[in-house]
């Protein structure tokens, strides 16, 4: 008669999950613009279970409002500056305001959702053994010296500024992150996110895209802060959704740039929005806000070479479509 050693029971989190079918997701964040849209795409795997926390600082349960009484879908008012005790295979942590009006606006939560917000999240991910993805930002170059910007530049940063809150705060979470990956071996990805606009942005949240479509549908002066040369470089939100799910899914712990590499003055996002929504809108030069860096764009080869990503809609193909929400939000439509 010969006894065989079982091997070593699994932790009864471990075993649960082994038989569990559903992968539980959390996004952090999930009500507002990115995070509702990465929602979508999540939704769609039926193998997905999908978890909100948001305190709609800066979101809306509007933006859920489709999956809101699904089986596989939960969505629950909650601060991450407070501890969150739930159960979970993945985190995409995304809570923080993105837009400087926002951020701006209580610069102390900013830093405290940044810093004691992702604190919490990683200690979450150490208690359940989740991976989680931070979607840090390419305001962590600052004021780059360096044109376009890889993930090897360790930026340019004011760390006393009015913008100092987001980009420092963002800066601190991208080492904390290191730092439990480090010390406690959790399962990191951070995504260094470029400027993102589409449908479901807030209309008057002061983004440059945002803005200068309002604007032209509601016949108002398009407001180029000066000096108007200065550059930036636009992301489609279902790029973006995309980028983030396959840095999430692969082997890489970045960061990684997500951006769309083409570049634009916004004088000439100005004259864009302009031909295409309201040829009879006049554009305005306005006072800039302090630190506003003067060029933009990301590199992104490791993108590409590592999560086999890039970009597939180019701005004249996406500001159409955030058009279309906007005029329906605002209430009038195409002439
Ligand atoms: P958003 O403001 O639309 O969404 C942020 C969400 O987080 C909102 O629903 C807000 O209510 C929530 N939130 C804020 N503080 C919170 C807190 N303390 N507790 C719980 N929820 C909180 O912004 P977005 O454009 O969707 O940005 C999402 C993420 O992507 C942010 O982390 C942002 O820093 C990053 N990012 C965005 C851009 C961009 O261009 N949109 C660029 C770089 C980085
Ligand atoms: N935390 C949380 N949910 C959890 C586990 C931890 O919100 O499931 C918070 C916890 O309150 C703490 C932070 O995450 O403030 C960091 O947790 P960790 O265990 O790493 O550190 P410690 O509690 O030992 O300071
Ligand atoms: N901007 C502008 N007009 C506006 C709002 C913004 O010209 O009505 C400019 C702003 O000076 C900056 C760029 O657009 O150079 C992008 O600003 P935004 O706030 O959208 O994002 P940022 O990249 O600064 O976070």
């Amino acid at each position: 008669h010969v006894t065989t050693k079982p091997p070593p029971e699994p932790s009864p989190l471990r075993k649960a999950k082994f038989f569990q079918a559903n992968m539980r997701i959390l996004v952090t964040g999930g009500a507002g613009f990115i995070g509702s849209h990465l929602v979508d795409k999540l939704m769609q795997n039926e193998k997905n279970e999908v978890i909100v926390v948001d305190n709609y600082f800066t979101g809306s349960k509007d933006n859920l409002s489709q999956w809101i009484g699904h089986p596989r879908f939960e969505l629950k008012r909650h601060d991450i500056t407070e501890p969150l005790l739930i159960e979970v295979d993945q985190i995409y942590h995304l809570a923080c305001p993105a837009s400087p009006i926002f951020y701006k606006y209580n610069p102390v939560k900013t830093i405290k959702t940044n810093v004691i917000g992702t604190l919490n999240m990683l200690g979450l991910a150490k208690r359940v053994g989740a991976r989680i993805l931070l979607t840090s930002t390419s305001e962590v170059y600052g004021d780059p010296l360096v044109h376009p910007q890889d993930e090897t530049y360790w930026g340019n940063v004011n760390p006393i500024g009015v913008r100092s809150c987001y980009d420092e705060g963002k800066r601190v979470a991208e080492t904390l992150m290191f730092d439990y990956h480090r010390q406690h071996g959790i399962e990191i990805r951070i995504a260094r996110i470029f400027n993102t606009y589409g449908p479901r942005m807030n209309i008057d949240d002061g983004r440059v895209v945002s803005n200068f479509i309002a604007q032209a549908i509601r016949d108002e002066p398009l407001t180029v802060q000066l000096p108007g040369t200065q550059t930036r470089s636009f992301c489609y939100v279902s790029d973006m959704v995309d980028g983030l799910i396959r840095l999430m899914e692969g082997d890489n712990a970045g960061p990684i740039n997500i951006g769309n590499p083409g570049e634009f003055t916004m004088l000439e996002l100005a004259e864009t929005v302009k031909e295409m929504i309201n040829p009879a809108v006049k554009i305005i030069t306005v006072e800039n806000t302090p630190d506003d860096p003067r060029q933009r764009k990301p590199d992104i080869t490791k993108a590409k070479e590592l999560l086999g990503w890039e970009p597939k809609v180019k701005l004249r193909d996406g500001l159409p479509l955030m058009e279309d929400d906007f005029r329906k939000r605002i209430g009038i439509p195409r002439k």
